[in-house]
């Protein structure tokens, strides 16, 4: 499938809902492409094609984990969960972020990724990028190389893609 065949596919299987989980949020709802297989394999198929070579996937909790399993069993390699705080067993690295209103606090074990290993970090939406920031921030205090960073759906006009400027960047559609 090209890529313009795999963001039209994307943006078929993409649910709006207003006003989720707050007033004023167009939330990007993904359940009915996880929901169809032909579609969500070749959408992580072309997600993983777009990137060289990686030895793990990093997922970022929650929905995120939906798409870097897939991705990890599809390229023969693990997958590393980026965690909520408090929710890694033994010794943690943290990084905290700021939130539209408050904060918030992302984890990974601290043995998760060897210095020099090629990480894939992967999501399912990126918005204003304070997430993904803060995984690449923990990922390369631990000597990690990032390699790639994967989105299904880009929001663009939030400012994600700026933020992350420098990374290597791809989103499946970019809306
Ligand atoms: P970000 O603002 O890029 O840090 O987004 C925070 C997290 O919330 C990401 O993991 C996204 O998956 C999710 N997210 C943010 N905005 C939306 C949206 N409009 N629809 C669906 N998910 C969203």
């Amino acid at each position: 499938m090209t890529e313009i065949q795999l963001a039209e596919l994307v943006a078929s299987y993409i649910r709006d809902v207003p006003d989720f989980p707050q007033p004023g949020i167009l939330f990007k709802d993904i359940t009915p492409l996880l929901d169809d297989g032909t579609a969500f394999r070749a959408v992580i198929d072309g997600m993983r094609s777009a990137h060289g070579e990686f030895d793990v996937v990093a997922g970022i909790e929650a929905r995120g984990f939906l798409v870097a399993a897939p991705l990890a069993y599809a390229a023969g390699v693990g997958v590393v969960p980026i965690r909520k705080a408090g929710k890694l067993p033994g010794k943690t690295v943290a990084m905290s972020y700021a939130l539209e209103y408050g904060a918030a606090t992302i984890e990974v074990l601290a043995d998760a990724v060897a210095p020099g290993q090629r990480v894939l970090v992967v999501d399912d939406v990126l918005a204003t990028g304070g997430t993904l920031a803060a995984a690449l921030g923990l990922l390369g205090d631990m000597g990690a190389e990032v390699v790639g960073v994967s989105v299904i759906l880009e929001l663009a006009g939030l400012g994600g893609r700026e933020r992350l400027a420098g990374w290597p960047l791809r989103a499946v559609l970019t809306t």
